[in-house]
């Protein structure tokens, strides 16, 4: 089934579609079946999106109920879940009185959102981060820093520039036309790279002192992944009681539905004024009711503090295999990036599909992990024997 599958994808897909590594058919928890029956230990959860894993009761029931009830209602109105969904994710964020959110449909649309709001501020300038990725549209592919992306699709929208990921071309990019500066606390698509320690307080500062705002994207770090609720949040990235301007969220706080959220703090929510932004979609009773009940069930089976415990057991047990092919073990909770010595990450990934085992090339020389939050001891214990023989397997 899976060779005719794929056959009518190349059919009909657009070019721009990679061959699909699998056709997958249905899942239960951190398992996914392919279209033959072939079973995968998933460690990748498409790409740190289904946080609950497939198939979870908690989102199977939302669905249901929600659909039962009402599932769209355009902007002019609002439901119980849209208000509910805003409500969390200012909880959650830290945002507090002033926090305000903007619903989006997935990651790339809350991220326009977070430009038109660095538009509003009246500067022309737009910081971002070389290797950095903040998705595909327009506005959020200018924000990208991988220039083969960008190239194809120019002219980008102007005023963005990429600089290193370093303190000196930050403060040496800063001054009073800049609109914003955006960043992710760790850098998912580049191979999971953390910020330089102090990094994202000095972009804070730095900020602040120039009236910019500060935007986070936590698209890929938030809903709890990397042990805390939100990246910024960990102890010794921001100074206590600081939040940044603007969070830019999706992934996985829909546990697989489509959904995006910009989420403002302080001053930065009162910039957009009335009808200056919006979406048919934003808000969708549907989308938002699946959300607020993946975050409820993350909350109440402390799957945060899982991502936290599991992603040091995931590493210590990776760095316990003692491969010769890896040099680092990096990332934080379960967004995890392990380094090679040699660019071989795809072989790597093609025998751990063979074996029975989702994980990710984030480029040549890194393997990317991003298992559900909900993965326990046997899960690990799984992956390290099939991991393990996927190393030697590419070595
Ligand atoms: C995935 C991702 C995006 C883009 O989100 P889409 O939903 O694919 O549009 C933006 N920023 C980061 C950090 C991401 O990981």
């Amino acid at each position: 089934m899976t060779e005719e599958y794929r056959a009518r994808f190349a059919r009909v897909a657009m070019r721009s579609a990679p061959t699909p590594m699998a056709v997958l058919e249905h899942g239960e928890g951190a398992r996914v079946w392919d279209v033959d029956g072939a079973e995968y230990l998933d460690f990748l959860a498409g790409i740190a999106v289904n946080a609950l894993g497939h198939a979870h009761p908690v989102v199977v029931d939302a669905i249901a109920a929600q659909a039962a009830r009402v599932m769209h209602v355009s902007n002019y109105f609002t439901s119980p879940p849209a208000v509910a969904f805003a409500e969390t994710l200012v909880r959650l964020t830290g945002a507090g009185e002033a926090g305000r959110v903007y619903p989006a449909n997935s990651g790339a649309e809350a991220i326009e959102a977070a430009v038109k709001l660095a538009r509003r501020t009246g500067r022309p300038r737009i910081l971002a981060f070389e290797s950095g990725f903040h998705g595909r549209t327009m506005g959020a592919l200018a924000l990208t820093g991988k220039a083969a992306l960008r190239e194809p699709f120019e002219p980008m929208l102007p005023g963005v520039e990429h600089i290193p990921t370093d303190l000196a071309a930050l403060e040496a990019a800063m001054g009073p036309d800049v609109a914003a500066v955006i960043l992710e606390p760790i850098k998912g698509e580049a191979g999971v790279v953390p910020l330089p320690a102090g990094f994202l307080a000095a972009a804070r500062r730095l900020t602040r002192e120039h009236g910019a705002l500060l935007i986070v994207d936590e698209i890929q770090t938030g809903a709890g992944r990397t042990g805390e609720w939100f990246a910024f949040q960990h102890a010794g990235e921001l100074e206590p009681g600081d939040l940044p301007d603007a969070i830019v969220l999706a992934k996985g706080i829909g546990g697989g539905v489509p959904v995006g959220a910009l989420v403002t703090t302080g001053a930065a929510s009162e910039l957009f004024t009335l009808g200056q932004h919006g979406s048919t979609f934003g808000g969708n009773p549907l989308a938002t009711a699946v959300a607020v009940a993946v975050l409820g069930e993350i909350e109440r089976a402390g799957l945060v503090q899982n991502a936290a415990r599991r992603g040091e057991q995931l590493q210590q047990g990776i760095r316990d295999l003692a491969s010769p092919l890896v040099t680092e073990v990096r990332g934080r909770g379960l967004l995890i990036g392990v380094e090679l010595d040699r660019p071989v990450a795809g072989h790597v990934v093609a025998a751990a599909l063979e074996r029975g085992l989702i994980i990710n090339a984030a480029s040549g020389t890194t393997v990317r992990l991003a298992p559900p939050l909900i993965i326990g001891d046997a899960d690990i214990e799984r992956f390290l024997t099939l991991f393990s023989a996927s190393l030697e397997a590419a070595a």
